[in-house]
């Protein structure tokens, strides 16, 4: 119970900082100078109000200031992952494994509410949680459960694979390809069909990445997860909301939020699966 209770807190915490890079990386600030102000007033938040949550509900959402109403925003994506990081813990223990879905899924959320915010998915942070994914595979239970798959996927392009199969890098790259090239595909239809783009270059790289993350079997369940959950806001958004039908999704929200949980239930397929 005590050690649940640390790794809500530290969630909490984190959740907060996490806040600072939605708000910061976007506009090409830094995350880490200047501390915490307003944007209205400027005033600088001194850390009694900068607690996590219950400066929220003491302040009643407004600046101490200048009375400037403070989003929602900052105290939800607190407590979500202050919820994503007990889960986890719950999941995974204190392994390694905790701590590299710990980082990606902190990732993955911060660019799912940058594309909500902007429509965009930047570069260092889609490359980054790629990098990771790959170079940190071998602790990624996921990867190292779908080698199987990874080893008969390419034997069925005729690619011998018995000096690689063993490779647990093999199979995380394997996830990355699969994800990238359904996308670039999708891409080159709208692109060469409809003469427009229906799909950034973000959302390949991010697909890729989530590719290595969750390996070759898993990536087409938060493709499709991510597709069915983006096709009903859009319904909803152009029957009920009047939206114009090309009116531009966020795609990366829904498949941050698919990809983060498959992290948190993928095991529980994948056992299904072999
Ligand atoms: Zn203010």
């Amino acid at each position: 119970m005590f050690i649940d209770f640390v790794v809500f807190l530290f969630g909490l915490i984190i959740g907060s900082f996490l806040n600072v890079c939605i708000y910061r990386i976007p506009i090409g600030k830094s995350i880490v100078f200047p501390g915490s102000h307003c944007p209205k007033c400027g005033n600088k938040i001194a850390f009694y109000d900068n607690i996590p949550l219950l400066s929220f509900i003491i302040l009643r959402g407004k600046c101490r200031k200048c009375g400037e109403r403070i989003s929602f925003r900052y105290p939800l994506v607190e407590l979500l992952n202050g919820i994503l990081f007990l889960i986890l813990y719950r999941e995974f223990f204190l392994s390694p494994t905790f701590f590299l879905f710990l980082v990606i899924s902190d990732i993955l959320l911060v660019l799912g509410f940058i594309d909500l915010d902007h429509r965009i998915l930047p570069h260092p942070l889609n490359f980054g949680g790629l990098f990771i994914s790959l170079l940190f595979a071998p602790y990624n239970v996921l990867i190292y459960s779908q080698r199987v798959f990874g080893y008969k996927v390419l034997s069925l392009f005729g690619i011998s694979t018995k000096s690689i199969y063993p490779s647990i890098y093999v199979t995380s790259f394997f996830g990355c390809l699969m994800g990238s090239f359904l996308f670039i595909i999708v891409a080159l239809f709208f692109y060469l069909v409809k003469k427009i783009e229906g799909l950034g270059h973000g959302d390949i790289i991010l697909i890729g990445f989530i590719g290595a993350l969750v390996g070759p079997a898993l990536v087409f369940y938060v493709i499709s997860f991510g597709g069915i959950i983006g096709a009903l806001v859009g319904i909803y958004l152009i029957v009920f909301k009047k939206k114009d039908k090309m009116y531009e999704l966020p795609f990366g929200t829904f498949l941050s939020g698919a990809a983060i949980f498959f992290i948190l239930i993928g095991m529980r397929i994948v056992v299904r699966y072999i």
